[in-house]
């Protein structure tokens, strides 16, 4: 067992703590969610993040350098909850770059050199979820797991579906129904995960797959979702690639889009944890764009004013917010469907980034984010709709003079331009492909490997049945749906 590494409630009243090894999906005792935390001081001490700089010239060359082979685990030493190396899932994921984009940095009034591009669409299944499934497929590998789930906008499931068929495990993805993007959808059936299409949208998805692997404990399900903590863990290293490509000097400013709002809170916690090691000194401002569709985040932060305070937050507030979303039947609707999300899981992480990284939460309208998607793709290299929700909320920071045009900034470019491609063919020409496809006449498939999506209505028990599993072994009390 790894007793440098545990798993510790973020409420501070709890602070109940797990052994790395354990698997939960929230605290057992209150139900807060979960951060992995380290003893440093029993850790080697490391001097400065250079030396995580010789990984990358050796790429993984070296019989010994699997795992250097990864942008998340050649920074291992900043996130070492694994036992040993032979642990680690991995297939080169996070050899991502840090892209100058002067010429939309021109469109946007912006000098040269001060705005900079992540492209996280560059991983292997096209987005920056895979910087997060390593690391949560090693925690898997290590706790024995056969079986992995996760409720999904697309990318999760395309991610989950990949590493799911190369660690061996099986792959049970829970999408919405009409919801997914055509490039996502066909990952997961591509890399073979048992594909079961919910009749609802990705909240209802979330809570049938939390309440499998609660209420079903003989189907032996290890989750997979932003409410995963390990899964965090690994996208920290977003920001140590960010600074290595900057020679470890913080930028002004992070954009990201937010979704269920994992990423966000990564980041702060891989500031956190640099500023605490003293291997930076500076934290760039943190900014969180919304679809104005699908804004909670920014309802709850910049319209109510809901703050992080004394280690902790007003849930009254929330709960309110979301009882008046539930009485006016309010749900997510944006054409990023990334980020078409209700009830962002991650919230209590992403008040405690916002007050980590002194951060603001912008909104942006679905066209917003279509004219700045088209702006990436014509001046940068693409981009799918959500990621673009950055450079769009950028915009508006310029407009407000929240961020001044000669700060540099860094926009999070999360999946590849080739997910969603209807969005663009309709941008472009107005055809919708999506409504053509659906009315067009389909036939079986005949492929050896054909692996259809399976529509499934919304309860646990068709669930269960869809999965080769018997209702009836259902364990006593079923959680109640919302
Ligand atoms: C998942 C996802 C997001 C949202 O990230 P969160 O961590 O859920 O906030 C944004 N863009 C893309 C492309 C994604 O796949
Ligand atoms: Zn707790």
């Amino acid at each position: 067992m790894n007793d440098v590494a545990f798993q510790q409630c973020m409420n501070p009243v709890c602070g109940a703590r797990y052994a790395v090894d354990e698997v939960h999906v929230s605290c057992a005792k209150c139900g807060s969610l979960l951060d992995i935390r380290y003893d440093w001081d029993r850790l080697p001490r490391l001097k400065s993040l250079s030396y995580f700089e010789h990984r990358w010239s050796t790429k993984g060359t070296e019989a010994e350098g699997r795992a250097d082979f990864s942008g998340v685990w050649r920074f291992r030493e900043l996130l070492p909850f694994y036992r040993t190396e032979e642990d680690i899932v991995t297939v080169g994921e996070g050899r991502t770059q840090l892209q100058k984009a002067d010429i939309l940095a021109r469109h946007m009034g912006m000098k040269a050199g001060s705005l900079l591009l992540q492209y996280e669409g560059l991983n292997p299944s096209g987005s920056f979820k895979d910087n997060g499934m390593t690391a949560a497929f090693t925690h898997a590998r290590m706790v024995g797991a056969k079986r992995v789930a996760c409720a999904s906008t697309g990318n999760t499931s395309a991610s989950l579906a990949l590493f799911a068929s190369l660690a061996e495990m099986q792959g049970v993805v829970f999408i919405g129904s009409g919801k997914i993007s055509l490039g996502k959808l066909s990952q997961a059936l591509d890399y073979g995960a048992l594909t079961l299409q919910i009749q609802g949208d990705f909240d209802a998805c979330l809570r049938r797959v939390r309440q499998v692997a609660v209420d079903a404990p003989q189907m032996g399900i290890y989750l997979m979702n932003s409410v995963n903590p390990f899964r965090l863990e690994g996208q920290k290293s977003i920001m140590y690639r960010v600074l290595e490509a900057r020679n470890w000097e913080a930028p002004d400013w992070v954009i990201v889009p937010g979704g269920n709002l994992g990423n966000c809170s990564a980041f702060a916690k891989a500031f956190e944890e640099l500023k605490e090691l003293g291997l930076i000194k500076k934290v760039p401002r943190l900014a969180v764009i919304n679809a104005s569709g699908a804004n909670t985040l920014y309802q709850l932060y910049t319209k109510q004013g809901l703050r992080w305070k004394n280690d902790w937050y007003d849930a009254s507030v929330v709960q309110g917010f979301y009882a008046t979303m539930d009485e006016n039947n309010i749900h997510a609707h944006t054409v990023a469907s990334a980020i078409e999300i209700g009830h962002p899981v991650n919230l209590p992480k992403a008040l405690r980034a916002l007050a980590t990284m002194d951060g603001v939460v912008e909104e942006v309208t679905d066209d917003e984010i279509l004219e700045h998607r088209a702006m990436i793709a014509r001046w940068g290299f693409g981009c799918e709709p959500a990621s673009a929700a950055s450079v769009a909320g950028l915009r508006r920071l310029l407009d407000k003079q929240v961020i001044s045009p000669d700060e540099t900034v860094v926009c999070i470019l999360t999946g590849h331009e080739l997910k969603d491609p209807n969005v663009t063919v309709k941008y472009h020409t107005g055809i919708d492909m999506k409504a053509a496809q659906e009315a067009a006449p389909s036939s079986p498939p005949q492929g050896r490997l054909s692996n259809r999506p399976v529509p499934v209505e919304d309860s646990l028990e068709a669930i269960l049945r869809a999965m080769g599993g018997d209702p009836r072994m259902l364990s006593g009390a079923v959680t109640a749906a919302r």
